[in-house]
């Protein structure tokens, strides 16, 4: 239901949950978190952001990319292990989803037929396995291989994704599900809205349907269609306090 990311020079963690605390108001039932620092490190947990908070003040969270989320669940019923963010089966990548994957049983039983394991009921997991098994067969760039994974996925999204092999970038998706991006100075976040940013800045980018955004901190934020087409991002600067 919530989605937040950042890549910039502060720590992540501290940032990601505050956002998550500004997108309560949406309602979910669970909350988690992935930071990358060398290794992925992942705490989700049913329940408030308030609990994950407590599950997390004892554990490495230490790292300046990561991302979060709150769920509202549609498939699978609430608990830790349907809590975002998904890993799949090389635990390389995380993946926090909004919205509903149409086809995933089919996609499911694809991968499954391939050798991978399901640790989730949700659908949104599908999009992590499909994006690793994409990644194996093409050794890609991860901006590549979520572009062709969203390419065979039918339904709704707003994603951000995170690579342990690839520790650079945030990727952010989506498809009739909201999602912007935020600019900051050095520093970059993404949102399900601008609430869990705006102290930070009010220069954003609302993506567009059908448009993935890859950032870095050496190229900032480049656009491009599922259809790889590049498009230049249109910067707004939001008039509130
Ligand atoms: N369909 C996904 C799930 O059930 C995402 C739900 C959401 O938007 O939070 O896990």
């Amino acid at each position: 239901c919530g989605i937040v990311g950042y890549i910039g020079p502060r720590q992540a963690d501290e940032l990601i949950i505050k956002g998550l605390e500004r997108l309560e108001y949406r309602g979910y039932d669970s909350a988690g978190i992935a930071i990358l620092n060398g290794t992925l490190n992942v705490y989700k947990k049913q329940g408030k952001v308030k609990g994950l908070r407590k599950l997390i003040s004892d554990k490495d969270t230490s790292g300046t990319l990561g991302i979060g989320h709150t769920r509202w669940a549609t498939h699978g019923p609430p608990n830790d292990s349907n809590a975002h963010p998904h890993t799949g089966e090389t635990g390389r990548i995380a993946l926090v989803h909004n919205g509903i994957i149409e086809n995933y049983a089919i996609l499911k039983a694809a991968l499954i037929k391939e050798g991978h394991t399901f640790s989730s009921d949700t659908d949104t997991e599908v999009l992590v396995h499909l994006i690793e098994e994409i990644q194996k067969e093409g050794n890609l760039r991860l901006s590549h291989a979520v572009r062709l994974a969203l390419n065979r996925v039918e339904g709704a999204y707003a994603i951000a994704v995170i690579d342990r092999e690839d520790p650079n970038v945030l990727v952010g998706a989506r498809k009739a599900s909201p999602l912007v991006v935020g600019i900051g100075e050095g520093e970059f976040f993404i949102g399900s809205d601008a609430s869990p940013f705006l102290d930070s800045t009010k220069r954003v980018v609302y993506l567009e349907d059908n448009q993935v955004a890859t950032i870095t901190l050496e190229h900032g934020l480049q656009l491009k269609n599922t259809d790889n087409e590049e498009m230049p991002p249109f910067i707004q600067e939001l008039d509130m306090q």
